[in-house]
């Protein structure tokens, strides 16, 4: 493969994880074509430095970050290679955002089969962390909607995956945080539907049993499932919130979906009330996000959610609730956000989560925000799911109490692997490399290095995320 001669000049720069919460220094590059990447590669292995791929940068811990080494850029690889209005076959560069995915395929009835709560995802990091949408216990991850993709190893091998070639590295890639190689371009299946509207059935939950009960039973008969947890009440009351259950609207029952379907439709406004700006609603929130504001708002919200109620909104609105407010994150303040996502079984989730709901009061660090989700398995390498529920809990960092979050953050750990529960790398940013054997187990941990060894013989691709987590085992 031709190679450009590339140099360090200029590319130093300060890269942060979306809760801005971490910052690291790295050399940046920006392909736009696969040789490129096979440059970096060289350059590194001359220099002696590391790579680590980086999406829209929305993981909300270490995992696109890579002190000191070479961050590549794949957002300049954004184009959608071909889209097959027929089938809802797309091929895409590993650049391409949710966004740009579903604005291409919808007003020709179709929607990705798995969505996060942003849109401004990309598919390269999507399936690097092989995401999960509010669907997980009905459609799976997304790599279980990957026809095909092709990706460089550090090797200057340019491989094509399947789930029928190359299995082996198609089940770990997927999953594999980039670790392994870089995707350079993926081939996804939409999904049909019938309307651009959603039907949604909101209805409050007393308590974390009933929370839990009701994510279980009704799973089943909607498409979608999500809980609201405020995670500031304990007590009788604790694990209290408000369930949104979504299902598709079936042909013929919306009267208009050609209008229903167009971009028009499914803009999220940029203004509230028609007024103020929504990206500067972040300035008014921030005074509010301390333990009384939030415990406050908290209330207030379960108290105005008391009525079961149905609706119908926009897929954009249902699946990207997290876009309506750009920028929320900083309301968080300068030290930023963690958050901490755990998958536990359905039999342990109540007691695991209510001792730590608990212990998090007991410290005066109470969570912000409390998200469930109803999960199923996965057979790829590194997965996060289980046959349960997780439950991502917002926490605000402080410089006085990070010492103390931290701690809080790992005798969670502790918690969560007690009741057989696993971890997501796109979240939680203390787990320790010790956790994360003991969540992998060893067998998984023996595959991973194989095929590490097979696809990255000189050890050029490592994040802070993989020095942190694998440091020990590879
Ligand atoms: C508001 C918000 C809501 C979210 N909701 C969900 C959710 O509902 N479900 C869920 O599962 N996750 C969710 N996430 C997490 C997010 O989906 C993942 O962190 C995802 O990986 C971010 O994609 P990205 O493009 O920003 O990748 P980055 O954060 O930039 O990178 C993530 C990983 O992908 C690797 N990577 C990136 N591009 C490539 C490539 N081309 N080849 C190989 N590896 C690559 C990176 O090295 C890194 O390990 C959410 C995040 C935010 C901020």
């Amino acid at each position: 493969m031709a190679t450009m001669s590339l140099t360090l000049d200029n590319t130093f720069t300060q890269f942060e994880n979306f809760g801005h919460s971490l910052r690291a220094p790295s050399y940046g590059f920006h392909p736009t074509r696969v040789e490129e990447i096979f440059d970096v590669f060289n350059l590194a292995k001359n220099l002696g430095l590391t790579v680590t791929a980086r999406g829209a940068g929305r993981s909300y811990n270490d995992a696109s970050l890579n002190g000191g080494g070479i961050v590549l850029d794949m957002s300049a690889m954004d184009k959608i290679l071909e889209w097959e209005s027929a089938s809802g076959l797309v091929r895409c560069e590993p650049g391409v955002t949710l966004k740009q995915l579903w604005q291409c395929v919808e007003p020709d009835g179709w929607w990705p089969p798995v969505v996060s709560g942003t849109m401004q995802t990309t598919l390269g990091g999507c399936l690097a962390a092989n995401i999960h949408g509010k669907n997980n216990f009905q459609k799976g991850t997304i790599g279980e909607h990957v026809l095909e993709f092709t990706a460089m190893l550090p090797t200057g091998e340019l491989i094509i995956c399947t789930p029928k070639t190359n299995t082996d590295l198609f089940y770990a890639m997927i999953s594999g945080w980039g670790m392994l190689g870089v995707f350079t371009s993926i081939t996804l299946q939409m999904k049909r539907i019938h309307s651009g509207l959603i039907a949604v059935d909101a209805w409050p939950v007393p308590n974390l049993s009933r929370h839990l009960s009701d994510l279980l039973d009704n799973a089943p008969r909607y498409d979608y499932i999500v809980g609201w947890l405020d995670t500031t009440t304990g007590g009788q009351n604790l694990g209290r919130g408000q369930i949104h259950a979504a299902r598709n609207l079936k042909e013929g029952e919306d009267p208009d979906p050609q209008t229903t379907m167009q971009l028009a439709y499914q803009q999220l406004p940029d203004r509230l009330f028609g007024l103020m700006p929504k990206s500067l609603l972040h300035y008014f929130m921030s005074p509010f996000m301390n333990n009384l504001g939030v415990r406050g708002i908290n209330t207030a919200k379960y108290i105005t959610s008391l009525r079961k109620h149905t609706f119908r909104q926009s897929h954009a609105e249902f699946h990207f609730l997290l876009d309506y407010v750009p920028g929320w994150e900083l309301s968080y303040g300068r030290g930023g956000l963690i958050q901490y996502q755990s998958f536990l079984p359905k039999e342990t989730a109540e007691d695991a989560w209510r001792g730590m709901i608990q212990l998090s009061h007991q410290r005066g660090l109470p969570s912000y925000l409390g998200v469930t989700k109803r999960h199923r398995p996965d057979k790829f390498l590194l997965t996060h799911t289980v046959d349960g529920f997780s439950l991502a809990m917002d926490f605000k960092v402080t410089n006085n109490k990070r010492a103390q979050l931290s701690e809080l953050l790992q005798d969670f750990d502790h918690m969560v692997l007690q009741a057989g529960g696993r971890f997501y790398f796109a979240k939680n940013s203390e787990t320790s490399a010790e956790a994360a054997r003991a969540f992998l187990g060893e067998e998984t941990i023996v595959k991973f290095n194989k095929l590490k060894q097979r696809c990255d013989p000189n050890n050029l691709l490592e994040s802070d995320l993989f020095r942190r987590v694998f440091g020990q085992s590879i």
